[in-house]
């Protein structure tokens, strides 16, 4: 395992967690399911293979937490419809023009001669915005707690600089909502949450204690390290071995019980908690952040009213089972068959956070 922090601390760690966790299995005679909700742990979790080291004892299963994948396919849909209105410049992350609306995807679209551009902030999309004044310019917000901020501070300068042409079609996501839901699901029989450290710098620590609170779930909140994610593991034991649960926070020097006020008070300014579709979970109530009454000038939603057919998804595609962490990527009969990386079927193949893609490159086997 490349324990980049400290190889003796780390192989130490992980002798502890395998011997805790055979315990576990004597005792309960079948393997821990854990649950890490956020795409930069499924890919931490392989990538350092600790995914691979725990196999004989952790039914590790991915989450909603991929803001690429969660994406619904309406929303793919209507991005792709404004990027064929005149006089109008569709603006996004590199991702997102990969993944399959129900036609083509937005990189399509471009090869056909829709206005689609790549932005890596949305600052650039609000500087775009300003150079060219006689386009409508619509930034494409995806992500959860992490991503918004920035998206607030465009929405501030876009404000400031009093732009006309600037609007944002929000699909923000919430981590806790979906968390709930997915927890309220009695299909899904899980032992414990690994909760996304980068979120809980967000927002803090509190938000999740839900988790333990109303559903009696253990759960850890950790970094993205190697040593970061044994912890959590770790952590995630002791209490078993305690009979308790809680949410704990294993990542203290970046996550503060209180969060980072400063970003969540930009982000409040702009955006309040609404209904948002999600891919396989539906629209669910309060699980996103849309602007405010008073920005809705800033709104891309209310200003490019469209009225669209239905979505189709992807015959044969298990994207909203795998986020749900009901099937792995090898459940799919399209999975590294008709669905790889440079052919995409589902958005779950086109991040590379994405659980397939995740699979793709470090899980098969043959
Ligand atoms: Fe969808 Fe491809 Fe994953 Fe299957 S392998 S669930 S088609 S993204």
């Amino acid at each position: 395992l490349p324990f980049n922090d400290d190889l003796a601390l780390g192989r130490a760690m992980l002798a502890r967690i395998k011997e805790g966790l055979a315990d576990w299995q004597r005792a309960h005679g079948r393997k821990l399911t854990l649950m890490e909700v956020c795409g930069t742990h499924t890919v931490a979790l392989s990538h350092s293979g600790i995914r691979d080291a725990l196999r004989p004892w952790v039914d590790f299963r991915s989450g909603p937490g991929c803001p690429v994948c969660v994406t619904d396919q309406e929303d793919i849909d209507a991005m792709l419809e404004l990027a064929t209105l005149p006089g109008l410049t569709v603006t996004t992350f590199g991702d997102m023009v990969r993944v399959p609306g129900s036609r083509r995807n937005l990189a399509q679209a471009k090869a056909a001669g829709a206005d689609v551009r790549i932005v890596y902030s949305p600052l650039e999309a609000v500087d775009l915005a300003q150079a060219e004044p006689q386009r409508q310019i619509v930034f494409m917000g995806i992500g959860f707690e992490t991503t918004v901020p920035t998206v607030a501070a465009a929405l501030r300068k876009a404000v400031e600089e009093g732009l006309e042409n600037f609007s944002v079609y929000s699909v923000h996501k919430l981590a806790a909502p979906v968390i709930r839901q997915l927890l309220q699901d009695p299909e899904l029989k899980l032992d414990g949450l690994i909760l996304p450290g980068h979120v809980a710098a967000i927002t803090g620590r509190r938000p999740f204690a839900f988790v333990a609170s109303d559903f009696s779930l253990p759960a850890a909140v950790t970094g993205f390290a190697e040593l970061d994610l044994l912890g959590g593991i770790q952590d995630l034991l002791t209490q078993y071995h305690e009979g308790s649960a809680r949410v704990s926070n294993c990542y203290p020097r970046i996550v503060r019980e209180e969060g980072n006020r400063k970003a969540w008070n930009l982000v409040d300014r702009y955006f309040t908690q609404g209904d948002v579709r999600w891919r396989g979970l539906g629209l669910l109530p309060d699980s996103g952040l849309v602007l405010r009454p008073e920005y809705r000038r800033f709104d891309a939603q209310q200003r490019f009213p469209l009225n669209l057919p239905p979505a189709h998804l992807p015959p044969g595609c298990l994207c909203g089972e795998v986020l749900k962490g009901k099937v792995l990527p090898f459940d799919c009969r399209h999975f590294a068959k008709s669905c790889t990386p440079v052919h995409p079927v589902g958005p779950c193949m086109v991040s590379g956070e994405g659980t397939c893609a995740t699979y793709y490159k470090y899980e098969r086997r043959e």
